[in-house]
């Protein structure tokens, strides 16, 4: 009989998550002293982030979101990436800050990349808050990184299994760990 997956280690608590999340929004609001910052996430795992995120930014910034779907299983993404809702706000001439939850191949944030950069932008720069090692492959330079993280799965602060534990405070390990696909 399978055991339903639940989280287990906390592996970053809340109190840490939000110190960081407060020198993330430091930094960013340095590097962007005297501009506007279009804040562009990805629905639905970036949005708790992003609500800490900008309430601790101290320079203007707009936001918008995307929806995409990336093919491949629940746990692992192939890099093929479709827009299901996309953005309401042109970026032509635009200081731009993607921002993600999680980074895992890095496929997802190599494909967002290229795509928002042909809308002409400004700036574009993207900050994660997780980033875990297999992302260099994909060769995607991350401007603004929270935590770098082993390769396990994890759910809270946004993230998910099947719509499940978005809403915990802290990110878990999932346990049992999902299976990975090849
Ligand atoms: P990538 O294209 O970088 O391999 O995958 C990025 C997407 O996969 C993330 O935006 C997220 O939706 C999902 N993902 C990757 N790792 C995890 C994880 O540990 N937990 C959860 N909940 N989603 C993950």
């Amino acid at each position: 009989m399978s055991q339903e997956p639940r989280p287990g280690e906390v592996l970053i608590g809340a109190e840490r998550l939000q110190q960081r999340v407060g020198e993330l929004a430091e930094t960013i609001s340095d590097d962007y002293k005297g501009r506007e910052v279009l804040v562009v996430g990805v629905l639905k795992g970036a949005v708790v982030f992003i609500a800490d995120l900008i309430r601790r930014m101290t320079v203007p910034c707009e936001m918008d979101f995307m929806a995409v779907a990336s093919y491949g299983s629940a746990t692992h993404s192939s890099g093929v990436v479709r827009i299901l809702k996309d953005l309401d706000t042109p970026l032509e001439g635009r200081d731009v800050l993607l921002v993600e939850d999680i980074v895992d191949s890095g496929l997802t944030l190599s494909y967002l990349v290229k795509n928002l950069r042909s809308r002409g932008p400004a700036s574009l720069e993207v900050c994660a808050l997780l980033v875990k090692p297999g992302h260099r492959r994909a060769g995607v330079d991350i401007r603004y990184a929270g935590f770098e993280l082993p390769d396990v799965f994890v759910v809270g602060y946004g993230l998910d299994i099947g719509e499940r534990y978005r809403n915990l405070p802290e990110i878990a390990a999932l346990e049992p760990a999902p299976v990975r696909q090849p």
